[in-house]
């Protein structure tokens, strides 16, 4: 029987995911040599633990009424939970953010999807900076729009805002950033930001269209002394996907926001599309009991203690032995070049020594490898001698 499903929705479903296959590989692999012989550098899942006040708020939520507390909430999410955020927007970035612009969402995955669906349309152009979270062409493909790759520069990973301004059509509906970035750890400086605001101000001129800058945000909390710029500062027509999988270690609750700059010339246009965005897309509405957890934490802070004191022991380690790395501002990955230009074929020589780590290829670069390094300290320390027997093989 020919066309009985989605072409589109099968192809994606087929298709494995490098990360995954590599995690999966690394489970195998502990069952068969023990947990401590394998160094999973593979997946980006917080290793520590939610903060005690998440686990405080959900006990004094458990003994609420359970009728109100799993209910639905409103499409865009409780009133009190969107006041909470618009609050702690104000007082952290002194930027004039009202509720009615916050829109609550199962993640920063569903943020994006609900915003793209908002703001484009079959056939126009998503620009994404080269190296990007491999999902972003997942999501730009739902409603149907062609992701464009713009490389960022080479010697520093920030944007290069020329290369932007000679990738801009008429057909460009927005640009999808995230810092610190996934998987580099770089942090746009605002210098950087700036240069790229104006360009897009002057292709919305040249083109007469408005471009968008969607700001993919799960790792803003976590910097290691670089300032993370709040981008409806520095440009108008910016929508914020944000979630706190990664900032309060919730990666599983599923809970996030979308944020559309209320400076922003049309921004309750904008806002009622992301409701529709949402209702089309089936996010009927974000998990009530996380709602009313992040309402009562949203001013906790996040700790980056445990990932600041690993990422100096990878870097500095793997420094000493010779690698080439990027040193990472913030999130909680390590971009390393890879030691032959093939980066899936160091990947399996990487294997050998029960190193796991993911090749850039997917990431839109070649000749680079991620490293998560939101792994226990210890596997940190043990993996070294690993990678220096790597190293050896390549002297
Ligand atoms: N964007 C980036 C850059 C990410 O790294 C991730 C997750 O790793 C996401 C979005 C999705 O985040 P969430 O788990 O909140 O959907």
């Amino acid at each position: 029987m020919s066309n009985a499903v989605n072409t589109r929705a099968y192809a994606l479903g087929a298709e494995p995911s490098g990360i995954r296959e590599l995690f999966a590989y690394g489970l195998e692999r502990k069952a068969e040599i023990g947990e401590d012989k394998v160094f999973d550098f593979s997946i980006g899942n917080p290793s520590i633990p939610a903060p005690e006040a998440v686990r405080q708020a959900m006990h004094e939520l458990a003994d609420t009424s359970a009728v109100a507390l799993h209910g639905y909430p409103p499409a865009q999410g409780y009133m009190s939970t969107r006041e909470a955020v618009a609050k702690n927007l104000r007082k952290r970035f002194d930027y004039p953010a009202t509720a009615d612009m916050v829109y609550m969402t199962c993640g920063a995955a569903a943020s994006l999807e609900i915003t793209l669906s908002a703001i484009a349309s079959p056939g126009d152009e998503i620009m994404v900076i080269a190296p990007f979270f491999p999902e972003y062409r997942v999501f730009v493909g739902t409603p149907g729009c062609t992701l464009v790759e713009v490389p960022a520069r080479e010697s520093d990973f920030q944007i290069d805002a020329e290369a932007v301004a000679t990738a801009i059509t008429s057909k460009t509906r927005a640009l999808i950033i995230n810092t610190p970035n996934n998987p580099t750890g770089a942090v746009y400086t605002k210098e950087t930001l700036e240069a790229l605001a104006s360009v897009l101000r002057e292709k919305e001129q040249v083109f007469g269209n408005p471009i968008y800058l969607i700001s993919d945000e799960p790792y803003r909390e976590l910097a290691y002394g670089a300032q993370v710029s709040f981008i409806p500062h520095i440009y108008e027509r910016t929508i914020i996907c944000y979630s706190w999988s990664k900032s309060l270690s919730l990666p599983g609750e599923r809970i996030g926001y979308i944020y559309v700059a209320d400076k922003m010339e049309n921004a309750q246009e904008v806002f009622t599309a992301v409701s529709g965005a949402g209702r089309a897309l089936g996010f009927v509405c974000a998990p009530s009991l996380f709602q009313r957890v992040i309402e009562r934490c949203i001013d906790v802070p996040t700790d980056v203690e445990a990932y600041r004191i690993n990422r100096e022991i990878l870097s500095f380690g793997l420094k000493e032995l010779g690698y080439t790395i990027v040193e990472p501002d913030g999130a909680f990955y390590l971009w390393v070049k890879a030691l032959e230009p093939d980066a899936c074929a160091f990947m399996e020589r990487a294997k050998k020594y029960e190193l796991l780590v993911v090749p850039s290829d997917g990431f839109g670069c070649k000749g680079w490898v991620r490293l998560s390094y939101c792994v226990s300290k210890e596997t940190i320390q043990n993996s070294l001698p690993a990678f220096a027997a790597l190293m050896k093989e390549y002297q």
